[in-house]
């Protein structure tokens, strides 16, 4: 008997073109091929959140100050961000990826993977499903979208930055290692300013540079887990698994420490990021847990896991930390040096259930402030990077360097 063959793997990545200030340019026809920023107002303080192609031709990026921005292009269309109306169009865009599949991954309010393994006989080649995608969008919101398709997400990722705006890029199997040559080492994922200096001190510059060194030499420059990571994207290994959004049975985050760790003002520091990621995640896919999960491994690889359920199911990084901080306190671990701290959460809230008896306990109005205050952290992280900004709860040693 022969062995069926292998099932070809198609990821989507689709990336809308200038995001906030597209929606702008939509819906005011009259500043249309203006330069356009979307951000603090010049003569206030504060970033640009987003800039048209028109203002980008005069080097004003996201992040920048506006009243650099400002000296750059004083004639360009100044708007303030109206964040309801993109979580509005950031909705009707995800119902139109899941008319493609159901299988869709978000990233952020304009960004998601899709899975497209084994839709050419539904819809057609990777290319005509790619176009199928841009023409939806396109029809149902009036905004173009970048799309790059590839047989995993990172070559998927680097096909929608490939050429933008509106663009459509496919990457067969056989082409990734033509398509990765010639591209900047600075465009593969998770390359950090350290792992950069390096590599600039090796002379390494492109995709094809870095795949003709040999494993065990990047293993000496960059550590074995790093090494291995950037020689598998240089080969352009990666994953293809899309999560959908609703899919997911729960949302967590935990890291390794290189020195085992006992300081517990450290590991609440710690926990503390880990959780203000798992919240951000939750929201974004608008997800509420009820269950708080902290994972707990000291050296030898003697793993705990500690569990709490809560009355109100959450997204609250507040909530989280402190039912996690009190598992750690209160759940009976061991006192010892720390290898690995991790938190989750889990079981889902029905979207559209009644409110439970302990929500009585909360006034709605200041559910509805806390989660507009959250909603804001997502976005200026998004924009701007994570750990710019974080609710306002540091520990004693942060504050002493606060002073
Ligand atoms: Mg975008």
């Amino acid at each position: 008997m022969t062995q069926p063959a292998p099932k070809q793997h198609w990821v989507g990545h689709a990336d809308l073109d200038a995001f906030y200030a597209s929606v702008e340019a939509r819906d005011h026809p009259e500043y249309r091929g203006r330069p356009l920023v979307v951000g603090a107002l010049p003569g206030h303080r504060g970033v640009v959140a987003a800039a048209n192609y028109a203002a980008r031709k005069f080097g004003i990026h996201s992040a920048m100050p506006i009243a650099e921005a400002y000296r750059r292009c004083p004639d360009a269309i100044y708007l303030p961000p109206d964040m309801a109306r993109y979580s509005r169009v950031s909705r009707d865009i995800f119902r139109i990826l899941e008319t493609i599949t159901p299988m869709v991954e978000p990233v952020s309010v304009d960004e998601a993977y899709l899975d497209l393994t084994g839709l050419e006989r539904l819809i057609g080649s990777p290319e005509t499903i790619g176009r199928e995608i841009k023409r939806r969008i396109l029809e149902g919101t009036g905004l173009t979208v970048s799309v790059g398709i590839g047989p995993n997400r990172l070559i998927a990722k680097l096909g929608s930055e490939y050429r933008k705006p509106d663009g459509l890029t496919v990457v067969h199997p056989e082409q990734v290692p033509a398509f990765l040559s010639p591209m900047p080492v600075a465009s593969l994922r998770g390359l950090g300013r350290q792992t950069e200096k390096i590599f600039s001190r090796l002379g390494i510059k492109t995709v094809a540079q870095l795949r003709s060194l040999p494993l065990s030499y990047l293993e000496v420059q960059l550590g074995k887990r790093a090494a291995a990571n950037f020689h598998q994207q240089a080969l352009g290994i990666a994953s293809a698994e899309v999560v959908p959004g609703r899919g997911r049975k729960s949302i967590s985050r935990e890291t390794t420490f290189e020195e085992d760790l006992l300081d517990q003002e450290t590991l609440h520091a710690v926990l503390r990021r880990l959780t203000a990621k798992v919240a951000a995640t939750a929201r974004r896919e608008q997800l509420s847990g009820s269950v708080v999960t902290l994972k707990i491994r000291f050296a030898g690889f003697e793993t705990h896991t500690r569990q709490h359920r809560l009355t109100v199911p959450t997204h609250d990084e507040r909530v989280i930390l402190r039912e996690a901080w009190r598992l750690f306190l209160h759940g009976k671990l061991p006192r010892k040096p720390v290898r690995l701290i991790g938190v989750g959460i889990s079981d889902w809230q029905q979207p559209d259930s009644e409110p439970t008896q302990a929500d009585l306990f909360e006034p709605p109005q200041k559910r509805e402030k806390d989660d507009r205050l959250l909603e804001t952290l997502d976005r200026v992280a998004d924009r701007f990077g994570k750990g710019k900004l974080q609710l306002g709860y540091a520990t004693k040693s942060e504050r002493r360097k606060l002073r």
